[in-house]
């Protein structure tokens, strides 16, 4: 078998080119190496995510000619209730609000022990570093507890909670390869302990550089106007907008995807964050 990426959006906004590089870089990795590539989208906490934006992400991905070979189960539509007992006996009930950890940083583990009958569900993590290879970022050792605390599975208000969803997905969708946003390569840490708690193989990380603005921030947080589908309304084409992105993969020169599978190289990724300058979609 060759393997299996993905394309993982989450609709809680428009996509916009910090995404668009992430999903380059995952499909080309993808594209070399034969991989079946799926896309799936990830709307399992719904009060962020929006059907019109799902359509809208879509759209744009089919501009971008970043094809899938299938549309996988979105997280809405699939039920986590094995993964959960799989858990459980590692698992905990916690009943403290945001507030009353924030000080830390993290969360330091107060419930472990109490034995509350209701509350957010959390993952007891052993301490100690998690040690991982990045493609990018070559050996990685992160303390996860240390780092993030006992991570939340399922929250107070019986919302299955992104570390969990995304890990059992990847187990059930057989994911091979994970090729996303380095703002998620700390929180590598965190899955791995679930893929280890899960009885499960973990996949390949590929963890992309990040597009920032001047002040640092990841584009999308600060405004609207790096939307792909902006740009499009804007009078850019598909090929402005890789001829934009495509650089900072450290592919100049291309405009479609296509073209730059001789040229990419996950192990040569540069490792970010790259601060851009967003273009204007009002030119
Ligand atoms: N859906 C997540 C995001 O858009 C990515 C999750 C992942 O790639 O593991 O940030
Ligand atoms: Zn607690």
């Amino acid at each position: 078998m060759t393997g299996v990426g993905r394309l993982a959006p989450t609709p809680s906004g428009a996509l916009h080119l910090g995404n668009a590089l992430a999903f380059a870089a995952a499909w080309l990795s993808a594209r070399q190496q034969g991989l079946h590539l799926v896309l799936r989208v990830e709307d399992v906490d719904a009060t962020r995510a929006r059907d019109s934006l799902t359509d809208g992400i879509r759209q744009d991905l089919g501009w971008l000619g970043l094809t899938v070979d299938a549309e996988v189960p979105p997280q809405s539509a699939r039920t986590y209730d094995a993964a959960i007992a799989a858990l459980a006996d590692r698992a905990y009930r916690c009943t403290c609000s945001r507030a009353m950890w924030a000080v830390h940083g993290r969360y330091p583990g107060t419930c472990r022990d109490a034995g509350h009958p209701a509350g957010a569900l959390r993952l007891r993590l052993d301490p100690g570093p998690v040690s991982f290879a990045d493609a990018v970022h070559g050996p990685c050792a992160i303390d996860a507890f240390t780092r993030f605390g006992d991570p939340v599975l399922v929250r107070r208000d019986g919302v299955v909670a992104y570390p969990l969803a995304v890990v059992a997905d990847d187990i059930a969708d057989s994911v091979t390869e994970v090729v996303r946003g380095a703002d998620l390569l700390e929180h590598t840490a965190v899955q791995l302990a679930l893929y280890d708690a899960l009885d499960a193989p973990a996949p390949r990380w590929v963890h992309a550089p990040m597009l920032v603005d001047a002040q640092g921030r990841k584009l999308g947080k600060s405004h609207g106007s790096t939307a792909v589908a902006a740009l499009r309304d804007a009078g850019w084409s598909a090929g402005d907008v890789w001829a934009w992105v495509l650089p900072h993969l450290g592919i100049p020169g291309v405009r479609a995807l296509p073209d730059a599978l001789g040229a990419f190289d996950t192990t040569r990724l540069p490792r970010g964050p790259i601060p851009v300058r967003e273009p204007d979609a009002t030119r």
